[in-house]
């Protein structure tokens, strides 16, 4: 245990004095939250980097979740994956509405659109798919079962920053995409997160919400929430957004290591990048299949044993936790591939700052089993 520790992912930090500016900024200004010169300043410059129109920020993405299902005043019963983080469930049962879950697909492990018209029922008035590890959903095959039942597709978009599909930006699909800005993303705002809308509107439908409802000093419209996003936080942004494009190469450079050191071992799959023009390369998961000589678990406390901490993205299944195990579309019969996939999935670390010798000390213990 005499290597130094390494975790799935460590936030990438710009040089502190590169913040300091940005801070007397905000002092100068004493304008603190409420959509001050920060928050509009990356609004824009995030619109312009990603390639969208409309962006909202918020506080973190799961109030951006739920302002984003307000705001198209979702009810009922959404179909959704089990395979993700447990917010994308919890931001349905928060508003009231029944998570649906439908299996994944084995190769992309997003949601499979074959399974989605068989879950629809009366009930059904919208789907949430996620871009797992920034892989892009079949969207077309989406879209046109929603448009075919008439129901509105919100993407929880938490992982898919920058990524582009050969139409532009994948965050382009659906009537909302919704991003997060957490620490552990590949780019962050401490907290923070963002609703990708399609015109001004709706934005401003948006930015009603995630301010209390106001929409002037005395009117109150909607029973809003407080998801506004901090000028220091926005002004992190800001700052960040100067360093993505090298924080990105950096991350394409550690994949394309680890699956040149990691090719042709029996029993380690590696999952592959989904079709996207430009990726992010969020995640580096692969699954331990049976003619590994380690189960997952075991390979998960192994490379423990040698200061690497991977995390088992994503395990338990969000149906297997205990306020959607007892759903009907939450049993392991209406979910095969999910829960044989959570049993095999192992992400390694993959971050701007892990250098070569550490990834090559992965590949080595996992190469060793
Ligand atoms: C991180 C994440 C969220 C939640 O975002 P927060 O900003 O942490 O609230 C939602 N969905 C997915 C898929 C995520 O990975």
């Amino acid at each position: 245990m005499s290597d130094k520790p390494v975790y799935v992912t460590q936030p990438y930090l710009p040089p502190l004095e590169e913040f300091l500016p940005y801070l007397e900024q905000i002092w100068a200004n004493k304008t603190l939250t409420n959509g001050g010169p920060m928050h509009q300043q990356l609004e824009q410059a995030l619109c312009d980097y990603l390639g969208v129109e409309h962006i909202a920020l918020f506080n973190n993405g799961t109030i951006a979740l739920l302002t984003a299902l307000q705001s198209l005043r979702v009810t009922g019963e959404v179909i959704t994956t089990p395979y993700s983080f447990v917010a994308t469930a919890h931001s349905l049962l928060w508003n009231g509405i029944k998570p649906v879950f439908v299996d994944i697909d084995p190769v992309t492990l997003n949601m499979d659109p074959a399974r989605i018209e068989a879950a629809i029922t009366p009930q059904t008035t919208a789907i949430m798919p996620v871009h797992c590890y920034g892989h892009p959903c079949d969207v077309d095959a989406i879209q046109k079962i929603a448009d075919t039942y008439n129901l509105r597709v919100i993407y929880d978009a938490a992982h898919a920053f920058g990524v582009k599909d050969a139409g532009g930006s994948l965050l382009r699909h659906g009537d909302l995409s919704v991003l997060s800005f957490h620490a552990t993303k590949v780019f962050n705002t401490f907290e923070g997160g963002a609703i990708v809308c399609p015109d001004a509107k709706t934005k401003q439908r948006i930015n009603q919400l995630k301010n209390f409802g106001f929409v002037d000093e005395v009117t109150v419209i909607a029973p809003g929430i407080n998801g506004k996003m901090s000028e220091i936080n926005a002004a992190f942004g800001l700052l960040q957004l100067k360093h993505i494009d090298q924080a990105l190469a950096r991350r394409a450079e550690i994949d394309a290591r680890y699956r040149a050191g990691l090719a042709g071992i029996k029993g380690i799959h590696l999952v592959e990048e989904a079709g996207q023009t430009v990726a992010n390369y969020s995640y580096f998961p692969l699954l331990v299949e049976a003619a590994y000589p380690l189960d997952r678990d075991a390979l998960y406390q192994r490379l423990k044993d040698n200061n690497i901490f991977g995390r088992r993205y994503f395990y338990p299944l969000i149906s297997n936790f205990p306020m959607y195990s007892g759903m009907t579309s939450a049993q392991r019969n209406n979910l095969p591939v999910a829960n044989r996939i959570a049993d095999k999935v192992l992400c390694l670390p993959i971050y701007p700052a892990l250098d070569d010798q550490d990834i090559d000390r992965i590949i080595n213990v996992v190469r060793r089993g």
